[in-house]
């Protein structure tokens, strides 16, 4: 926008960090600074933890960096089933190549650390496709903090790419501000309601004031987008506003090996196996993506489960352990509708995800798959993340506990930390909140 010469104003309820403030490589400074509700924020029922960013640059200031094109089978179901234009493979390929080149996208040289090594081998051994991961960095250290904000600035985030270029073509950035309402007569905005954020970073500090643009631009991620507009009471014809936000529910487990892995070094991301991604066609049973998560205490004390004693004897062995996560693919299936958003009285985000039989047989399928690929890659034992788990000896015992665990909400630990949706784009105002550019829907 701004190289179109249009003035820009971007508002961002979150802090300004930079690398300077991520050198410590601290989870507790991270969750704080840099996510959202402290790294707390969650499914109304506790069964999905969800991380997501909120500083400048957003999410991805913490992302992990695994950097691939959407789909092409994704992109021709949303052309054919919901009705978007323009976002055909074809379409889409000079946008993403742009992207590539301004991201510095490209497959990850370096070899990968023994956590995503252990990923790999699995699959070697199990005759199931694998690759590298292609990721955005420029110069990376390969240090693997990369949730912890980039201490060397290696990351493409937009920290340090597209909000710095705009910058420098005259946009205003204004951070610690809060859009608390988007005002509006009938369907026409007239100015946003904007709250500071005090120097805690989080608390509203009592200032107030409004912003008055010719176009407006929510861009507040799948969840507090459609929260904002709902505490606005803006018009919603179709009906979804808030409904359909996907977050890629994930399971995990957590293999031990007999030599060391030291999961917190190395590019956090470096392969994956698309094995299972389309299993049962596009719109069949829930297929997912397999990658490995990073091991620090934090994070993993969340995924290993257990209370005292036992997570205590748990976080001893990270050392030698490897995690693997499935990213279940969500929103191709009528049976399967995701979360829906709505809002308490001071416009804060209320996130209710619907299990049912068709999202816990792709789940099952998933921790399945993760256990048998770690045994696969030589694990003396494997936990899978459900409270129920205990630690499995071999592939056989693992099968049988597999099958006599109960799935269903807060049992089984799932994490999310990509959330899509909540605007639903498509044809008009009887399917979708937004046409395929994004504008809102009128009546
Ligand atoms: C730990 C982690 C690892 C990940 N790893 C990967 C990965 O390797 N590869 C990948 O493709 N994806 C990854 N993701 C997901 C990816 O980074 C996000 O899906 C993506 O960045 C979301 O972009 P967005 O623009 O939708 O929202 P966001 O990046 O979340 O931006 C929304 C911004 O709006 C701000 N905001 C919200 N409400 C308001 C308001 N009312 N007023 C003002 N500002 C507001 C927020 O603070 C935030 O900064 C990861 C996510 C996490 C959490
Ligand atoms: S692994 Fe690379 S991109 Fe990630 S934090 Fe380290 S230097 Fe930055």
């Amino acid at each position: 926008m701004t190289n179109a010469g249009l003035k820009v104003l971007l508002l961002e309820d979150g802090p300004l960090k930079s690398s300077d403030s991520f050198a410590d490589m601290e989870e507790a400074r991270a969750w704080n600074d840099l996510y959202q509700e402290s790294g707390s924020r969650g499914t109304k029922d506790g069964a999905i933890a969800i991380f997501q960013g909120r500083s400048v640059g957003g999410t991805t200031v913490v992302n992990w960096t695994s950097s691939f094109r959407t789909p092409e089978n994704t992109l021709r179901h949303w052309g054919k089933q919901h009705g978007v234009e323009g976002v055909d493979p074809e379409s889409m390929a000079p946008w993403f190549a742009k992207m590539e080149e301004r991201l510095n996208i490209h497959r990850w040289p370096v070899p990968p650390n023994p956590n995503n090594n252990a990923l790999a081998k699995g699959c070697e051994t199990l005759g199931w496709e694998w690759d590298i991961v292609p990721r955005n960095v420029k110069g990376c250290w390969n240090i693997g903090y990369c949730g912890q904000g980039c201490p060397s600035n290696a990351k493409q985030s937009m920290l340090v790419t597209t909000i710095p270029a705009a910058l420098e073509k005259g946009a205003t950035l204004v951070h610690n501000a809060r859009v608390n309402k988007v005002l509006h007569q009938g369907d026409r905005v007239t100015a946003l309601q904007v709250q500071g954020i005090g120097e805690d970073n989080r608390h509203p500090n009592g200032t107030l004031f409004t912003v008055k643009a010719r176009r407006y631009i929510l861009a507040a991620g799948a969840i507090n987008s459609p929260a904002l507009l709902l505490h606005s009471d803006a018009p919603d014809p179709s009906g979804l506003l808030g409904k359909r936000t996907f977050v890629h529910p994930v399971p995990v487990t957590i293999g031990q090996f007999n030599t060391p892995i030291e999961g917190w070094h190395g590019a956090p991301q470096s392969t994956y196996s698309d094995e299972f991604v389309w299993r049962d066609g596009v719109a069949g049973k829930m297929g997912y993506k397999m990658e490995i998560a990073p091991m620090h205490p934090g994070l993993m004390s969340a995924a290993l489960g257990g209370f005292g004693e036992t997570l205590f004897e748990r976080v001893g062995g990270l050392k030698n352990a490897s995690c693997n996560l499935a990213l279940m693919r969500d929103g191709f299936n009528e049976q399967n509708q995701g979360a829906s958003i709505s809002v308490d009285n001071n416009g804060y985000p209320i996130i209710d995800y619907a299990f049912n039989d068709y999202v816990w047989e792709g789940i099952k399928h998933a921790l399945s798959s993760l256990t048998e690929a770690q045994f696969a890659a030589g694990a003396t034992s494997v936990l899978a993340g459900h409270l129920n788990a205990q630690n499995w000896q071999s592939w056989a015992e693992a099968k049988k506990g597999l099958d006599e665990l109960s799935y269903e909400a807060v049992k089984v630990t799932l994490f999310s930390a990509h959330l899509m949706g909540g605007c639903q784009l498509g044809r008009n105002e009887n399917e979708a909140v937004c046409d395929s550019q994004g504008n809102l829907l009128r009546a």
